[in-house]
């Protein structure tokens, strides 16, 4: 055989060991022979499983996608590119037979906003913005927008509303929509929201899933009725995470009970700690009993857990006060992004929802004086300390 021929074919192809590795390899191929033409008709008909090109299936995004199903109790996954390309895949799937309407909660991450605006609404697709905590205001809404699709955040961005996924799923299943829930905050640790009646869950892979700042991903789990459309979809846009970071993601996953766990009591700390300090004016935290939602957390979460985001707001300060505060921390992270193993701060004002005009920020109730913090695995002393030392 010619050199240049064996380049190409020699070491290759060769079946696997009889052995099982103990984790998924990253599987590079973009596409997959068969012993037989006949075969890979049959898997083209998708009338046998298997692999034939990777936007179709791949088996260690197939790893990623049975794990994150497990956790979340579903009946599959999609491991997408971003998060953001997970929640555009859902509303699509969503959307396929039903009204070209959606009601969505009127705090959301930001991009999500653009996603509604910038994207699906100039394609025809109406949009409009509903709180969800008040189940009648909702009511009024829906019936008012004949929505194909609500859509919401388990905890909201970033001042942290809970809205009764169970309730609202009532009031989407009676109007015909589909209800989809980014879960992001919340995690699996907290709740599952196709157990409540959601019909998708949604994650960015990025934050607490990941978990380690290297991965940038999100998944889509689906119920019954509409997991054949979402992958039918995804063959046909391919949205789909590569191996490379599906391998991570798997990899980060199988840590994340422990550290949201280890996360979730930290930010219990940080926020009582917090409210005891002069200079902060007020504390946004899901395990606060006055919270507005407090009966629906009790309700929807396992007792103690809480999540591990805390926003605050900085008595009489400005941005340059922030500014100067957060230039002042040491190990806190100022970066965007959440769920990390190391604890960051972000100005929602500059970053999250800096596309929105200081008005609409105003009524949404984000004020120049509050920050958000992701709270990570280190030692609650350390993080506290830091706050401290910051604070002044
Ligand atoms: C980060 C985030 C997204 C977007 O995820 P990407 O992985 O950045 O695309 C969507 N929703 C929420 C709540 C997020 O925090």
């Amino acid at each position: 055989m010619n050199l240049h021929t064996k380049a190409v074919h020699a070491g290759e192809r060769r079946k696997a060991a009889a052995q099982t590795p103990v984790t998924t390899p990253i599987y590079t191929a973009a596409s997959y022979s068969c012993d037989s033409m006949e075969q890979l008709d049959r898997i083209f008909g998708r009338e046998e499983e298997g692999y034939c090109y990777a936007r179709y299936d791949n088996p260690t995004n197939a790893a990623l996608e049975a794990q994150v199903n497990a956790l979340e109790n579903g009946h599959g996954a999609l491991a997408c590119a971003s998060g953001m390309v997970a929640l555009q895949m859902a509303l699509a799937t969503a959307l396929m037979d039903r009204r070209k309407s959606i009601v969505a909660a009127d705090a959301l991450y930001g991009a999500s906003v653009g996603l509604l605006m910038n994207v699906f609404e100039p394609s025809g697709v109406s949009v409009r913005f509903a709180g969800v905590c008040d189940l009648d205001g909702l009511r009024a809404a829906v019936r008012e927008a004949r929505p194909g699709c609500i859509l919401m955040e388990a905890i909201s961005n970033p001042l942290l509303r809970v809205g009764q996924i169970d309730r609202i799923a009532e009031i989407a299943r009676e109007a015909g929509a589909a209800l989809i829930v980014d879960s992001t905050f919340a995690t699996p640790l907290l709740l599952r929201p196709l157990e409540l009646g959601a019909h998708f869950s949604v994650h960015s892979l990025t934050k607490f899933l990941s978990g380690h700042g290297d991965v940038l991903g999100g998944v889509v789990i689906s119920d019954a009725e509409h997991y054949e459309a979402l992958r039918r979809l995804s063959r046909t846009i391919g949205p789909v995470l590569g191996p490379f970071e599906s391998y991570l993601a798997m990899r980060g996953i199988k840590t994340f009970p422990l550290r949201m766990e280890r996360q979730c009591a930290n930010a219990r700390l940080v926020a009582d700690w917090l409210a005891a300090h002069g200079r902060v004016e007020r504390v946004y935290f899901t395990g606060d009993p006055a919270h507005p939602d407090a009966a629906a957390i009790r309700r929807l979460f396992p007792p103690g857990l809480f999540g591990a985001m805390v926003s605050f707001e900085v008595r009489g300060a400005g941005k340059p006060e922030i500014f100067r505060f957060m230039d002042a921390l040491k190990t806190i992270v100022r970066a965007t992004s959440l769920g990390d193993v190391h604890s960051m701060m972000l100005y929602p004002a500059m970053s999250s929802h800096r596309e929105l005009s200081p008005k609409h920020r105003e009524r949404m109730g984000i004020r120049d004086n509050l920050v958000r913090l992701s709270v990570g695995i280190e030692a609650p002393e350390d993080i506290i300390g830091d706050l401290e030392q910051a604070l002044g």
